[in-house]
């Protein structure tokens, strides 16, 4: 019996194969509760109150604190009340006084807050969640299972299954797939942290156990279960870096990655400090596998993280906020941290492009990803939720219409170009006088769909007067680009067809009518 033994890939020191937790920080008196009261002790036997009297207390209310020994802090005008530290047995007498309504203890007060994680702002996942939070995307997380009663998760919790101990209960016993399933998709509310896709979807496949480690067999049965439950992207942070070659992991995965799922895995945390060498584990080296190489805050590659030619993207896995059992937070370091990054951008995408087959979505995400050296070390460079969903987006359904409302200097071309579509209104026009014209489109249309939506606006049988040429100048990204030129007495040649970038994630630009200018220079040959 092979006895392969596979390893979370974020808590173990590399060299281990111990159940130590390293690096996770537990700092959940930090973050949790929310809202908690705490009375703060004074350094003597006072203790902080607020004593609120009936009427305005006056000079001989503050007399009845001071007759006490009350120090007091404040005299407040906006209420009938003052603030001052008592002994305790002071509070029992004053509640006697017939002035005094109330007395309450001075209690700390604490913000209701949500972290924002580094990583998910180094992908960009904030930038996009005004169009996409990746809602109801089905993430598989095959670790150690997920505390689903933890605040931050509970919501986008959806089912799952413990193949450890053979039942339908993957709570998680170790910290590992919590922490991995926060940041593919904590909730967006005021508590802990935020995950990259706060709304997707979340099942639990436990394959390992409280210690970390689990068995193969588990591990295939977990991608079946992916499979046969319709999951989209699964998360993998766990693998293999032992001698055998696992014809049985590949081949399960591979079987997934046909049936449409996207899987995702962490590279491993095997690598050299010098960063050579190939020693990316199971499953993440395999071809059907996005193996995910981890980074600091500063784009430079974690020492620990594996290397080779098969590592595809890179995502943050240094000091990584998450999830923690137990309403818990806390950091944690490695390639584990790393990969559900990918597999969270992965779900903003796939709600941007329903249409999208896993491999469409797998090789935007590479065309899109930061380029940060090496690919032996950071495979294509870091996942970018911005650019990919940018590239993801589908082209617009509805048509812009374009009017051409000026053009200077000569005859005024007057008419309207539908897009897409044909040429409505399209009318010739001469120049015949020297100098610059310009021409102004204005189109009304929903500018937030469409992949990279952009007006196109066709002249053609553009007549230009003796001796000149026409070169467009097309704002774009702050730049001038020359699109077409024309010959004298000839029209354009090609037609002018230019095409202006319209920002896409505008939600503020719904229904509004957009302008554009085009600048075309005529130019003496
Ligand atoms: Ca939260």
């Amino acid at each position: 019996m092979l006895l392969s033994r596979l390893k979370a890939k974020g808590i173990f020191s590399p060299r281990s194969g111990l159940g130590v937790l390293l690096g996770l920080v537990l700092i959940s008196s930090a973050l949790s509760p929310v809202g908690s009261v705490q009375a703060e002790k004074n350094a003597t036997d006072h203790k902080p109150y607020i004593i609120g009297f009936k009427e305005p207390p006056g000079r001989a209310g503050i007399e009845v604190v001071k007759g006490q020994d009350g120090r007091i802090r404040y005299v407040y005008d906006l209420i009938p009340a003052v603030a001052a530290s008592l002994p305790e047995a002071a509070v029992e007498a004053l509640q006697k006084n017939p002035r005094i309504a109330y007395i309450e203890p001075d209690v700390q007060v604490r913000a209701i807050a949500q972290d924002m994680p580094w990583g998910v702002s180094k992908v960009r996942a904030p930038e996009v969640w005004g169009l996409t939070r990746g809602s109801a995307v089905k993430v598989a997380v095959v670790d150690t299972g997920i505390d689903y009663n933890h605040p931050d998760l509970a919501a986008n919790y959806k089912g799952g299954y413990d193949f450890v101990n053979g039942d339908a209960d993957p709570m998680d016993d170790n910290n590992h797939g919590t922490h991995v399933s926060g940041t593919v998709a904590a909730v967006d509310n005021t508590i802990g942290v935020v995950g990259v896709a706060p709304s997707a979807h979340l099942y639990a496949l436990k394959v390992l156990g409280s210690n970390g480690s689990g068995n193969i067999s588990d591990f295939i049965a977990a991608i079946e279960w992916s499979v046969n439950h319709n999951m989209q992207v699964i998360n993998m942070s766990l693998g293999y870096d032992g001698p055998f070659y696992l014809s049985s992991l590949e081949d399960a995965c591979r079987n997934a990655y046909q049936a449409g799922l996207l899987l995702v895995a962490a590279a491993g945390n095997s690598g050299k400090a010098n960063g050579k060498g190939d020693n990316v584990d199971q499953p993440a080296r395999y071809q059907s596998v996005i193996a995910v190489a981890a980074i600091d805050q500063n784009d430079k590659r974690a020492s620990f993280s594996s290397t080779g030619p098969t590592v595809e993207l890179s995502a943050p896995g240094v000091n990584i906020l998450s999830t923690l059992t137990n309403n818990g937070y806390g950091s944690g370091s490695g390639t584990s941290m790393a990969s559900p990054h990918v597999a969270g951008v992965a779900a903003l995408v796939w709600i941007i492009n329903p249409g999208f087959t896993n491999v469409q979505l797998r090789q935007v995400l590479q065309d899109t990803a930061c380029y940060l050296g090496d690919p032996n070390q950071y495979g294509k460079g870091l996942v970018d939720a911005y650019e990919a969903v940018r590239a993801a987006t589908p082209p617009p359904t509805t048509g812009y219409e374009i009017t051409v409302t000026s053009l200077n200097l000569g005859d005024v071309l007057a008419g309207t170009n539908t897009w897409p579509g044909v040429d409505a209104k399209n009318k010739p026009v001469s120049i015949n006088a020297g100098g610059p014209w310009q021409v102004t489109a204005i189109a009304d249309g929903d500018f937030t769909g469409g992949g990279s939506p952009s007006i196109i606006l066709d002249i053609t049988n553009l007549k230009m007067g003796a001796g000149y040429d026409s070169v467009a100048q097309v704002p774009k990204a702050g730049s001038a680009v020359t699109i077409a030129q024309g010959s004298a007495g000839t029209g354009l040649s090609p037609d002018m067809h230019t095409t202006l970038d319209v920002p896409w994630n505008r939600s503020d630009l719904v229904g509004k009518t957009f302008s554009a200018t085009i600048t075309y220079t005529v130019m003496p040959q």
